[in-house]
């Protein structure tokens, strides 16, 4: 290990997300002025969730910034499935939403993938139906899930080189860890996907050019495990005493990597960014057939 100390980037994430924000008001405010409908995202929360309704607060003040419409369609926590599914199969055949997404957690008894399973392919800016997950595993082209496309998109304006890079992704889950390496692997990076039962995860980290953590383990991921030089990417938010932290020890680690996302302005506001650019992507094939 080297003993010098290494100058670490830390990403602002808010400031590519403002930036790529802008330019899709543009976008907008261009067809909007040529006679267009704005795009429409229709968001479905069912229950009542503060951490949901704060979600969605977020969503529907970003979705305003950029002249989308945002519709709310709330459903009381009992609601059956087959009401939250009926409600979804309304919003597919509606001409006037482009975008679906159904707020997560749902409530017991609702199986959130059967609920994705009805969710229009082409409506689905959340990338959660199987539809959606068929077409990543495949390479083709679809709408995918908005923490992974936010994620590649710092990596490439932070120009990471991934071709040939060894990345470790730490957490498997189907919104963040499993689309992220498919995504890696499809830019030609040697994926190593790790979980809670991975066997010396700080050696396998060592190893890594990239370390992808998407735990939700406050501060899991120590400067020692870090390569000097590798690039750290940081999705774990959790509540420590009141304190927002991250999967990594972000102190410590600065100093180490080369590069790292803080759990404030990192990977956050890029979420919703990419989810304003998979309605905008919907929105655009829907007008141009
Ligand atoms: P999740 O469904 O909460 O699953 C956590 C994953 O971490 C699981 O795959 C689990 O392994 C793995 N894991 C747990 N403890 C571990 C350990 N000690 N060592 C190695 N792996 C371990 O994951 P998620 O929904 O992707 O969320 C992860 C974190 O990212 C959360 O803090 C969430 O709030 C945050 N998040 C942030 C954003 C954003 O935009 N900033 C977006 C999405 C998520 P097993 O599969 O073996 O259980």
């Amino acid at each position: 290990m080297s003993s010098e100390a290494i100058e670490t980037v830390v990403v602002d994430g808010l400031a590519l997300a403002q930036q790529l924000r802008k330019e899709m008001s543009e976008e907008v405010g261009k067809l909007v002025a040529s006679g267009q409908r704005p795009p429409c995202l229709a968001v479905v929360l069912v229950g009542d969730d503060p951490a949901s309704a704060s979600y969605i607060k977020g969503k529907r003040r970003a979705c305003k910034h950029v002249g989308m419409q945002s519709v709310e369609h709330d459903l009381p926590a009992e609601a059956t499935q087959e009401a939250v599914i009926s409600l979804v199969r309304r919003l597919n055949e509606d001409e006037g939403v482009d975008g679906i997404l159904v707020q997560l957690p749902l409530p017991d008894g609702v199986s959130a993938n059967a609920v994705a399973a009805a969710i229009d392919p082409a409506k689905d800016v959340d990338g959660v139906s199987p539809t959606s997950g068929g077409r990543l595993l495949a390479g083709d082209e679809g709408l995918f899930p908005c923490t992974p496309l936010g994620i590649l998109a710092i990596l490439d304006h932070y120009g990471i080189p991934l071709e040939g890079a060894n990345a470790v992704v730490i957490g498997r889950s189907m919104i963040v860890g499993k689309p992220i390496s498919l995504m890696l692997q499809q830019r030609h990076a040697t994926v190593t996907m790790c979980h809670s039962r991975t066997r010396d995860l700080p050696g396998t980290c060592r190893r890594a050019d990239l370390i992808v953590a998407a735990t939700g383990r406050p501060r899991m991921v120590k400067a020692e495990w870090i390569r000097p030089g590798a690039a750290v990417i940081d999705v774990g938010v959790s509540s420590v005493d009141g304190e927002l932290v991250g999967d990594v020890d972000l102190e410590n680690a600065i100093g180490v990597a080369s590069l790292i996302t803080p759990h404030r302005r990192g990977v956050g506001p890029m979420t919703i960014t990419m989810l304003l650019h998979n309605t905008l992507i919907a929105y655009r094939s829907r007008i141009s057939r």
